[in-house]
């Protein structure tokens, strides 16, 4: 049985391994592993990629998103917009502020925020608008800013997912005020552990979050805020800039499969992911869906290829969210996105022969579930 897996990170270690171990003996041999050289480049050449002004590394996607909130002044009593279709850290970064999630429906074609929907979600009390470009997808930014600066509220994007999409051929990142990142090892640019940054065209915010995510200080032993501890170290840092130079081809050996997968997929019956015009997404996730998505998914599964579910319950769903009181039913689309989705195995280095046994596959599994 021919094995495939979700995501195949041996596979990209394998095609860059002489870079990526004399990065990690770099920075072992110069024994500076928080801040210093590798930290400083690796926020210029990100920036640089993002067509941002300034970036700063963080630990991990999820502070990157609290550590903006805190920097635009976010706390107790207000709200912040975003999407229940999202991973949980979207929202754990708001309720970790003190703020209140407030959700938005998603579009049943990109399955991204609804920026029609969004004017209805902004009471007094909304103080930012998190827009996320979920899997590689950007959203539809145009809308989203126009809305937000008509109410006068700042716009951060969570491109954990997102690395080099672009909107209208600008790169997220340089869309709105400001953006978080996460560099999660699956993510399409991924560190060998846990790092993040905070990217923005405007440097003061960059500069502040640099500020709490550093025990709120700038000099040694002098603290002006109550910030924390959320450094990118350098053996991350010189992973990522190592990394760095290939995501531009990672990405488009990602849509060329992507391609793939919507040609030979496209008279399956199953729905396909729809892109905007003006959008060139990245494809962290290739998402399907269907009603018989638990059917398909074990199926598929038990022929060695691996599919997922991102993700099974939208936030008002969780437990965790539960306190929201949020009615069953109340956002349709994200609640038919939960119960549909399944992603089908996509990297860089899927190969022709890989990609054409998951098609036939899942082909099979559709076929023989529909009563003829
Ligand atoms: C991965 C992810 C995050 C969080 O990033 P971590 O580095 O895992 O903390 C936030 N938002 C989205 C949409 C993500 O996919």
């Amino acid at each position: 049985m021919l094995k495939i897996p979700l995501v195949d990170l041996a596979a990209q270690y394998a095609a860059i391994r002489p870079e990526i171990d004399s990065a990690i003996q770099r920075v072992v041999g110069r024994s500076a592993f928080i801040g210093g050289e590798e930290v400083e480049q690796f926020e210029r050449e990100f920036a640089a990629y993002c067509d941002a002004a300034a970036a700063v590394g963080v630990g991990n996607g999820t502070d990157a998103i609290y550590l903006v909130l805190r920097a635009l002044g976010i706390g107790e009593r207000d709200e912040v917009v975003t999407v229940s279709h999202t991973f949980i850290a979207t929202c754990e970064a708001i309720s970790l502020t003190g703020a209140r999630p407030v959700f938005v429906d998603i579009r049943d074609d990109t399955l991204l925020l609804d920026a029609s929907k969004l004017n209805a979600a902004i009471t007094p009390r909304t103080k930012a608008i998190i827009a996320v470009h979920l899997y590689g997808q950007p959203c539809d930014m145009d809308a989203i800013v126009d809305v937000a600066k008509s109410h006068g509220i700042p716009v951060i994007e969570d491109a954990a997912q997102a690395h080099g999409a672009r909107w209208r051929g600008r790169r997220v990142g340089s869309l709105a005020t400001a953006a978080a990142f996460s560099f999660y090892p699956g993510k399409n640019l991924g560190a060998y552990g846990d790092a993040g940054a905070v990217v923005s065209t405007n440097r003061e915010i960059v500069d502040r979050v640099r500020l709490i995510a550093n025990h709120g200080r700038r000099e040694k032993y002098v603290h002006e805020a109550i910030g924390v501890n959320s450094r990118l170290d350098a053996l991350q840092a010189a992973i990522l800039r190592t990394k760095l130079p290939h995501l531009d081809d990672w990405n488009a050996a990602r849509r060329r499969h992507a391609d793939q997968y919507l040609r030979l997929l496209a008279d399956s019956g199953l729905e396909l992911p729809g892109v905007a015009s003006r959008a060139e997404p990245v494809w962290h996730l290739f998402v399907i869906r269907t009603t018989q998505r638990d059917r398909l998914q074990r199926e598929v599964k038990s022929h060695g290829i691996d599919v997922g579910v991102h993700y099974p319950l939208a936030i008002h769903q969780q437990p965790a969210y539960k306190y929201l009181d949020i009615p069953a039913g109340s956002l349709p689309q994200s609640e038919r996105a939960a119960a549909t989705v399944l992603s089908l195995p996509l990297y860089p280095e899927l190969t022709d022969q890989q990609l054409t046994h998951v098609v036939e596959v899942v082909r099979a599994v559709v076929d023989a579930g529909v009563p003829r």
